[in-house]
């Protein structure tokens, strides 16, 4: 017998997604964001139930790479440029879209011999002040990367800091960053799933969905269920022994949890080593049997404990739903203290994936 943990990638979800957004992405082209081996989720996975995406997003040449050997043809777009001069060679051979965001990437495609000009999209720092451009310099770096032979055709990129929070919204980085492109004639990409879903205006030529595609919710106080997503993963694992408790005693690392009368005890194999959070405190929802029951005491590196009281048929082998599409992900993220996001590109490599 193997360690029964398991994170089932949900083929149907993906493809149910993707649909929902296309439905809500009017005009835009969809440019489904795969970085962090797609969230966690399997890159090649979860291309293969994406196909019918018209574009990709990806972080680093390797992965684009990942992609054309796999047979996908639509663009690609790196979503922080080249790292290094020597990575622009490849970006032209593979058909790469590169993001500028610096003068350095500009000095680069100035001098870089190339086997045919390049897609770039100019970021533009709108408000973020993580990555791009000044919008005050947007015109003259416009015109910089235009007059360059190694440059194709450019289309104006942003991205927003508080597109999933009601009361901020999205109009104090997209007012300013409409006022500071006016007039240029280029396409433009800023919307993220939060903006994909509340703010049609700013969809422009391409959407660049990342965690509506897998089934969570950017919002915190909307269910991805009431945006009619599916969930692509569920992450599966057993009881592998169970404890009989009495009042007084712990359960695991610090003795941190102490029970107050008699207790079932599971142990589950998932740990921290998993991409579990060991941070996840006491009462973090965990399924048994497809019982809602809790996490007690700390998450152990292969290990974590669950109450079985709710669950008084469960034993050694019940199987256990860490989350998935009986427990939404967002749930168990916010339990802990984090966000969806974390959680899914957290999962450890350790982890079989199984396409079903
Ligand atoms: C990750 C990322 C996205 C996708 O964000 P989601 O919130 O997952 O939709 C879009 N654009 C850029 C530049 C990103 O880095």
């Amino acid at each position: 017998m193997t360690r029964p943990i398991l994170a089932r990638i949900h083929a149907s979800a993906l493809t149910h997604n993707l649909a929902v957004l296309r439905a809500r992405s009017g005009q835009a082209g969809l440019m489904a964001v795969v970085k962090a081996n797609a969230y966690g989720h399997g890159l090649v996975a979860v291309a293969a139930s994406l196909a019918g995406a018209d574009a990709w997003a990806v972080l680093d040449v390797a992965a684009a790479t990942r992609l054309r050997e796999l047979g996908h043809r639509q663009p690609i777009l790196l979503l922080e440029g080249a790292f290094s001069p020597d990575e622009l060679p490849l970006c032209a051979e593979l058909e790469l879209a590169a993001t500028v965001h610096s003068e350095q990437q500009i000095a680069w495609l100035r001098t870089a011999r190339l086997s045919r000009p390049l897609q770039v999209f100019l970021k533009l720092n709108s408000g973020m002040n993580r990555l791009g451009f000044a919008l005050a310099e947007a015109r003259q770096r416009y015109a910089e990367l235009a007059a360059l032979p190694n440059v194709a055709g450019i289309t104006l990129m942003t991205h927003f800091a508080t597109a999933d929070e009601p009361e901020r919204r999205v109009d104090w980085q997209f007012a300013r960053f409409q006022a500071a492109t006016a007039g240029l004639d280029a396409p433009f990409t800023a919307a993220n799933s939060a903006a994909l879903f509340d703010y049609p205006a700013t969809h422009g030529r391409w959407v660049r969905p990342g965690l509506v595609l897998y089934g969570a919710s950017p919002f915190a106080g909307r269910s991805a269920r009431e945006l009619g997503l599916l969930p692509a993963m569920s992450l599966n694992s057993a009881i592998i022994s169970v404890q009989q408790l009495q009042a007084g005693d712990a359960v695991g690392y610090g003795a941190s949890f102490v029970a107050e009368q008699p207790l079932r005890v599971g142990t589950v194999a998932c740990g921290y080593a998993d991409g579990y959070p060991r941070h996840a405190p006491t009462g973090t929802p965990v399924l048994v049997d497809g019982v809602r029951t809790r996490l007690i005491g700390r998450v152990s590196m292969d290990m974590l404990a669950v109450d079985l009281e709710p669950v008084p048929q469960a034993g050694v082998g019940s199987a256990v739903e860490l989350w998935g599409q009986a427990l939404p992900i967002d749930e168990v993220a916010r339990a802990a203290g984090t966000i969806s996001y974390e959680l899914m590109c957290a999962l450890a490599p350790r982890v079989p994936l199984r396409i079903d």
